[in-house]
């Protein structure tokens, strides 16, 4: 029987550790966050995810509130006029052809813990380092380390040609929250660009306390946008989310009149550059460990895809390991299993760093367009579950021209 380690038990380490344990593997998760400390803890992420990231939890038998969770139905996304900012200059919204949704981690992460234990999976409590990384690699076949935004991820040196930036772009900030206002005819993820100051997005998910929505600020550094560090309670920090929307954008002010916050623990600010890292780390005893997910590959948020790359990236590894049978784990392997990985990763990372800046002559054609165009409009909501196809009119004007033409005539199923 073959033993394998993960180190870190979120998104991308857990659906490997049920899909090698399902197969009859021995497999051992080594994290330092207990079920309950997950629980009872801050929120840490926003986790919308789109279908095809759902289907690798749904063929591992892992969705377990698909009936519980809201779904997010559509993409929305709106520009506020320069010369009068409480109007949109660009305003459209297209249906997801299947939905998405965002249960919280701190739903979903325990639960999946303790039914792994369940399952005979060994979970180990444990804030692993170099010294326990020696030590875990000399009794298993295969260590990886999957311990998302951790320090010791860190251990991973940086691929500076992969890496587009090295310092934060944007200042985040999450708020949980409970009666803020539907939107009309169906629920969606609603972007709204704030050219210069940063960008609001919020869409709805179920959290410890049920149905809720999830606010996510992204604040271009230095600007009125990155508001939060000085925010300390909870109240603060809903006082500054609220005043933030009433001031630039008066349209989500409106569905935010009556809200508050899901729970004390239910917000979140910080900031990390979003960063590609070599896959492969060699211990200094020569043994090595693969990396996973965000440890190897974190983006911004601002596209929303950390939680469906780490899902994506845990079926390549996955498949990777079974097809691999009785052979080594070898350097290579490793490689060629990340390569699997990037050829998916490397739009995803290219798409989400170029939001970051000022759009291009392409990217601002596609967004501007769909607001003459539902079909336009229905292609870049759906292009959020699989976002090559985006690629290459996103950042080429002629192949973007071709595709605006296309869809213009081109009709939306109701
Ligand atoms: C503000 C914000 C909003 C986001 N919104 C979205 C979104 O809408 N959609 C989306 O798809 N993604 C979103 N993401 C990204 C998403 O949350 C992450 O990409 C995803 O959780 C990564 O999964 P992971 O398994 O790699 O890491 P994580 O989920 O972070 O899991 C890491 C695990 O490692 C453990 N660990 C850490 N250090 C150690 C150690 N030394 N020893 C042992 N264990 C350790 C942790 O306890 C944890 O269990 C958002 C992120 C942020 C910050």
């Amino acid at each position: 029987m073959r033993k394998v380690a993960i180190v870190g038990a979120g998104q991308a380490g857990m659906p490997v550790a049920f899909g090698l344990l399902a197969q009859g593997y021995e497999v051992a998760i080594f994290t330092n966050r207990s079920p309950d400390d997950v629980r009872g803890g801050r929120v840490m992420s926003s986790q919308c995810m789109f279908a095809e990231a759902l289907d690798v939890e749904r063929r591992l038998g892992l969705n377990f509130w698909d009936d519980e969770c809201p779904p997010v139905q559509g993409i929305g996304f709106a520009l506020p006029n320069p010369d009068q900012p409480d109007t949109k200059a660009v305003d459209w919204s297209g249906r997801l052809d299947r939905e998405a949704q965002a249960t919280d981690q701190r739903v979903k992460m325990p639960y999946w813990l303790e039914l792994f234990a369940q399952r005979g999976g060994k979970l180990i409590m444990e804030d692993v380092g170099v010294a326990e990384l020696e030590r875990i690699t000399q009794e298993y076949d295969l260590t990886m380390l999957a311990a998302g935004k951790g320090e010791v991820v860190k251990l991973f040196e940086r691929d500076d040609q992969r890496s587009m930036y090295d310092k934060p772009q944007r200042a985040l900030a999450l708020t949980y929250v409970h009666g803020l206002e539907p939107t009309p005819e169906y629920s969606r993820v609603s972007f709204n660009f704030i050219p210069g100051v940063g960008e609001y997005f919020v869409f709805p998910s179920l959290t410890l306390s049920g149905p809720c929505d999830i606010m996510v600020f992204e604040g271009v550094p230095g600007g009125p946008l990155d508001r939060f560090r000085d925010a300390k309670t909870p109240e603060a920090h809903l006082e500054q989310s609220v005043s933030f929307l009433r001031e630039f954008l008066p349209w989500e002010g409106d569905r935010a009149r009556n809200v508050e916050l899901t729970d004390a623990q239910g917000y979140l600010s910080g900031a990390f550059p979003p960063t590609v890292r070599k896959p492969v780390l060699t211990l200094p005893s020569g043994r090595i460990v693969l990396g996973l997910g965000d440890a190897v590959v974190v983006n911004d948020p601002i596209t929303g895809q950390g939680s469906n790359n780490a899902a994506k990236a845990a079926q390549v590894y996955l498949d990777s390991i079974l097809q691999h049978g009785e052979g080594a784990f070898d350097r290579n392997w490793m490689q060629a299993t990340f390569e699997r990985y990037w050829d998916y990763a490397n739009l995803v990372v290219r798409w989400t760093n170029s939001m970051l800046k000022p759009p291009t002559e392409s990217s601002f054609a596609l967004l501007t367009s769909a607001q003459q165009s539902p079909a336009l409009a229905h292609f870049l909501a759906n292009s959020f579950n699989h976002p090559p196809v985006l690629f290459p009119a996103w950042e080429d004007l002629n192949a973007a021209q071709a595709l605006i033409e296309q869809t213009r005539s081109q009709s939306v199923a109701a």
